[in-house]
């Protein structure tokens, strides 16, 4: 191919998704001189925030550390009315922060992105959306979220039901849902389950709800803001940032037992754990919470917590988790969850015991019993981490595809990078800090190691990056290394292992070594010029502007 026949270049870098991730990595890659296009299925800006709008959503992470910390202004300005947001507050201050950085005018809305090929001879990608146009450029930013894909409900009799069916990962934007006087069934009972059926509650007739497995639910820390905390935190956002990425989770930790459980005895034990129940840090009870023993005292703590609240000794047993220890998946935070259950009109079925047989046009038939109802609330959860790459069909190095390479579970190199795809990066994905973290702090820390391994990569003559296989090979047994030493994250079933999903390969996909390590790994990476990634040289090639 001639100089003349090149591929036209569109953009430097297209940021797929509008989420705390993509809004950030366009911003970022604009402030650092890189023409940017941003794709986005959703109307505007928001990404979960913004799909996950079913009464009761919440975010159960503190605005304190779960917010943008790039911009002082952005601090400054912003007023939480709540320590932990709701949908609703959270998605306006989405908008706030899109506007005020000036984002919106270089993201195409309604527009989902259906595949990135690599143009191997020229060193580019070619991003396709669903319409069909196609854009190419040197870089591209999958923002896609990691909880992006729900899961579609596997229930005989799914599609059957005649009844309003509503689903918390895309509750209606078109309309309003109202269920007062309804006789609904709620099926999952993990963290979006547990947001709405206290809510539900309050209206509806009846609610049933349909449990699989029991989850730890704990008081959340929701409150008015404290002005002295708003404050410090606007006094110095540059060194909240820094600071936050410091701590082992990417949040700020406002309380922490005093000892180690090793330390105390019973008794002690005993008053360490109601201390923190009180404060509201049970998961940090002793400064060895993460040791097994430790843990298990945890989780026996909180299971006579959770049964205390529950009046109906059948239904307060069903509701704790006996089958697995506090931490081993993501626990649940609800003031109301439990004492919905001590309403009359709310009934908790045990699907261990009696499991649905299949759902009918009126209901759900139960082994024992059928429940006519007007309406069912699925909160089933995720296709977790890969369904939002799997929903895309990207091509790397000699036309493989990222389905092949990860058709035994996710692979890549600090959680951004596969071997085999130069110049394309996965923020909040498989094998990061993720979850386990605060994934506003993630988002941001990673947008900045993304765009300034873009930027390390201009100065060397618009290389193309990619881990090297065994830096890919040390990174998976590194996560798989540090799960071990997580209390049931191997041995319980959860979406942080692909066990909510049949035929997905059971691997941890979660780093748990450490925000702060993990971001001291990504510096010296930048810091050493990449020792663990290969550099790819392709002819230089000619830009158009934005
Ligand atoms: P989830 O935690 O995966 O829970 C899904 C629920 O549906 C589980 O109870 C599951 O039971 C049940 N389920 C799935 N398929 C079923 C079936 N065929 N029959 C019966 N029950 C079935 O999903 P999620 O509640 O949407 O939460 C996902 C994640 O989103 C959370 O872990 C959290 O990270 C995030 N989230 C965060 C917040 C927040 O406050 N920040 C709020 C909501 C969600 P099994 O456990 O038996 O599979």
């Amino acid at each position: 191919m001639s100089a003349l026949e090149k591929t036209q270049v569109d953009y430097d870098v297209i940021v797929v998704g509008a989420g705390f991730a993509g809004i950030y990595a366009v911003w970022k890659a604009k402030q650092s001189g890189f023409t940017v296009r941003g794709f986005e299925a959703a109307p505007e800006v928001g990404g979960t925030w913004y799909w996950n709008s079913y009464p009761g959503a919440r975010c159960d992470v503190s605005t304190y550390s779960y917010a943008y910390f790039f911009d002082p202004e952005i601090v400054r300005e912003w007023d939480w009315s709540n320590v932990c947001a709701d949908q609703t507050e959270i998605l306006r201050y989405l908008r706030f922060a899109a506007d005020k950085c000036k984002v919106n005018e270089s993201i195409t809305f309604n527009t989902k992105v259906r595949a990135a090929k690599y143009l191997e001879s020229e060193g580019l990608w070619r991003v396709t959306t669903s319409s069909g146009q196609e854009y190419v450029s040197r870089y591209v930013i999958m923002a896609i979220g990691a909880l992006s894909t729900p899961k579609t409900p596997d229930i005989p009799g799914a599609t059957d039901f005649a009844g309003l069916k509503l689903f918390t990962s895309d509750w209606p934007k078109d309309r309003k849902v109202d269920l007062a006087g309804l006789r609904v069934g709620v099926i999952g009972t993990g963290s979006s389950g547990v947001q709405v059926i206290p809510e539900v509650a309050k209206v509806a007739k009846t609610v049933h709800v349909f449990q699989r497995t029991a989850n730890f639910v704990i008081p959340s820390e929701a409150g008015p803001v404290n002005p002295e905390q708003v404050s410090s935190l606007r006094a110095e956002p540059s060194q909240v940032r820094k600071d936050l990425r410091a701590t082992f989770g990417g949040n700020q930790v406002f309380g922490i037992g005093e000892h180690r459980f090793s330390e105390l005895d019973e008794r002690g034990r005993q008053d360490a754990l109601q201390r923190a129940w009180e404060g509201k840090y049970i998961a940090l009870a002793f400064r060895d919470a993460h040791l097994v023993e430790a843990n298990a005292a945890i989780s026996e703590f909180i299971r006579q917590k959770m049964a205390s609240v529950v009046t109906d000794p059948w239904t307060a047993k069903q509701l704790v988790p006996w089958d697995h220890p506090y931490g081993g998946k993501r626990p649940c935070r609800s003031d109301q969850y439990l004492q919905a259950f001590n309403s009359p009109h709310v009934r908790l079925l045990s699907l261990k015991e009696t499991p649905i047989v299949k759902i009918e046009t009126d209901g759900i038939q139960t082994s024992t019993e059928k429940f006519e109802l007007d309406a069912i609330i699925y909160a089933t959860g995720f296709d977790a981490i890969t369904g939002a790459v799997f929903a895309l069909d990207i091509e790397g190095l000699q036309g493989k595809k990222i389905r092949e390479s990860w058709k035994d579970g996710p692979v890549n190199y600090l959680g951004t990078m596969v071997h085999g795809f130069p110049n394309i990066f996965f923020p909040s994905s498989a094998m990061s800090p993720s979850v386990l973290s605060n994934m506003a702090t993630l988002a941001e820390q990673q947008i900045d190691f993304i765009v300034d391994s873009m930027l390390w990569l201009e100065e060397h003559d618009h290389g193309k990056l990619h881990p090297k296989a065994e830096a890919q090979e040390f990174w998976q047994k590194e996560v798989l290394r540090y799960a071990h030493r997580r209390p049931g994250a191997l041995t319980t079933n959860s979406w942080y292992n692909g066990a909510n999903l049949p035929n997905k390969p059971r691997v941890f996909m979660i780093y748990c070594g450490g925000f702060n390590k993990y971001h001291e790994l990504c510096l010296s990476e930048l810091r050493n010029d990449f020792p663990n990634y290969e550099l790819l040289q392709t002819p230089e090639l000619s830009l158009s502007a934005d």
